[in-house]
């Protein structure tokens, strides 16, 4: 059986792996640990807020080692470092995001409806939800905002309703890719350092596990370490990626409002679609631990999420972040502010009791764009023939949306095109 090496186990890789397993001897290399979510209880680590403890979010990692956080002047980078990748710290949301990859002429119909009928996506939560997420609702259908219940990877019967899910399902309620390398050989905490390539050829993935370095011979390579991980491997191998960087900002609006209990809820659990953002119910757990407009009671915050389709400009260098918002995104993220506020004071908040959380982001991507000409490939020519780069690196534009169905559409695809062109 010819060999496949799969570079990260996140929604690209994880996918790619399940796929190609039928017909490859695959192995998955992850950087990280296996994924363990937050272990003690979130009202215990409340206590400690005052005392000044939480004073850089990068402690997170020391609780929730899975958890990575890049801290840049303007903004917060938020990603996965472990088994399952960032799908494990996401909220579950299982959203169609293509509008970019159709205009360049990528039709994904058949792999999106495979993946309704492989995994467990579901709208039926509603009956979940609490009174401050039904008056949410209603206050924006009363703003023609045109509210729709959220699709989401996840097991309506088993969720807790704790409003963990992005610091780890403690039930499985919720899906991520970890279910899909059942039975897939994973080395975890291997870490690629680059790629050997020798006439137009991978033939070799070099990588460090603890001290040792390993090598790894492949037949065929796929990339997808993620938007933050691929660029950093493809340059160590000599292919250069473009400052194309995106990362759909994420900034909360929030008020007081006693006792409503937003943090027992699942977290997103509708949606409002604007052209440039989103704007969604959401406890935003990052702000109430490090920002200190957020020392109020957990259960005493009502929290909006505006997410961003930002403008594709900035770069990844050693797992080190640089993008900074443009005029445009500035102007975006302002009018969707205000949108949010107005939603807040129908609801019954004070406008002087109005705060902001920590601007961050969580789908790094774009560095690798393709293109029309890689329409029917999904493959680009800066890569030797046998390499694939299969995850958000590849997205041609920004999406203000959530990207892992997408992704896995897309690694769906591109394995389909491996089995036929290497098996
Ligand atoms: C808090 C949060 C909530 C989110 N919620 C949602 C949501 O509800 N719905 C949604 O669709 N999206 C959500 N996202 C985004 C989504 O999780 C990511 O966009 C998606 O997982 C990206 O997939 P990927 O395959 O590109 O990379 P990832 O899933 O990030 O996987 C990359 C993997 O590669 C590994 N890796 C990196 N470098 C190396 C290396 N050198 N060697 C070996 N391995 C390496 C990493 O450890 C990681 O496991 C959320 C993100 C965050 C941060
Ligand atoms: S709210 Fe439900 S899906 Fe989210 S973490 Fe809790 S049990 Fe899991």
């Amino acid at each position: 059986m010819k060999k496949v090496i799969v570079i990260g186990s996140g929604a690209g890789g994880a996918m790619a792996a399940r796929m190609l397993a039928r017909d490859f001897d695959v192995t998955v290399l992850e950087a990280g640990g296996e994924f363990k979510p937050l272990a003690l209880p979130l009202d215990k680590l409340a206590m400690f807020r005052k005392t000044g403890l939480y004073f850089d979010e990068r402690l997170i990692q020391l609780l929730l080692p899975s958890m990575r956080i890049d801290k840049q002047k303007e903004m917060i980078m938020v990603y996965g470092r472990g088994v399952g990748g960032t799908t494990t710290l996401a909220t579950g949301n299982a959203v169609r995001a293509d509008e970019g990859l159709k205009r360049i002429g990528i039709c994904l119909d058949d792999e999106f409806d495979e993946l309704s009928h492989e995994l467990p996506v579901t709208t039926a939560h509603q009956r979940f939800w609490s009174q401050v997420t039904k008056k949410t609702f209603q206050v924006m259908q009363q703003m023609d905002l045109d509210p729709q219940p959220m699709p989401k990877f996840l097991r309506p019967g088993s969720c807790r309703l704790c409003g963990h899910c992005s610091i780890g399902c403690p039930s499985r309620a919720k899906w991520d890719a970890r279910e899909l390398l059942d039975g897939i050989r994973v080395e975890k905490d291997c870490r690629v350092t680059r790629i050997e390539i020798s006439d137009n050829k991978a033939k070799k993935v070099h990588a460090v596990k603890g001290l040792k370095h390993l090598f790894f011979d492949a037949d065929v390579v796929i990339v997808a370490a993620g938007g933050y991980g691929t660029p950093d491997v493809l340059r160590a191998s000599g292919i250069d990626c473009q400052p194309t960087l995106f990362v759909d900002p994420v900034l909360c609006v929030a008020a007081t409002m006693q006792g409503v209990k937003q943090n027992r809820q699942l977290l997103m659990p509708f949606v409002s679609r604007r052209e440039k953002y989103i704007i969604s119910p959401y406890m935003d757990w990052l702000s109430f631990f490090f920002n200190r407009s957020w020392r109020k009671p957990m259960d005493g915050i009502v929290s909006l999420m505006i997410k961003l389709a930002d403008v594709e400009q900035g770069d990844v260098h050693k797992g080190k972040m640089e993008k900074l918002l443009t005029p445009l995104d500035h102007q975006r993220l302002a009018e969707a502010a205000d949108i949010c506020r107005e939603i807040l004071m129908r609801m019954g908040a004070d406008k002087n009791d109005i705060f902001l959380g920590t601007l961050n982001a969580g789908h790094p991507g774009g560095m690798l764009p393709l293109t029309e000409a890689e329409a029917s490939t999904l493959h680009s020519p800066l890569l030797p023939h046998n390499l694939y780069v299969c995850d958000a690196s590849i997205l041609p534009q920004s999406l203000g949306l959530p990207p892992m169905l997408t992704i896995m559409a897309l690694a769906k695809r591109i394995s389909k095109i491996i089995a036929a062109n290497w098996k």
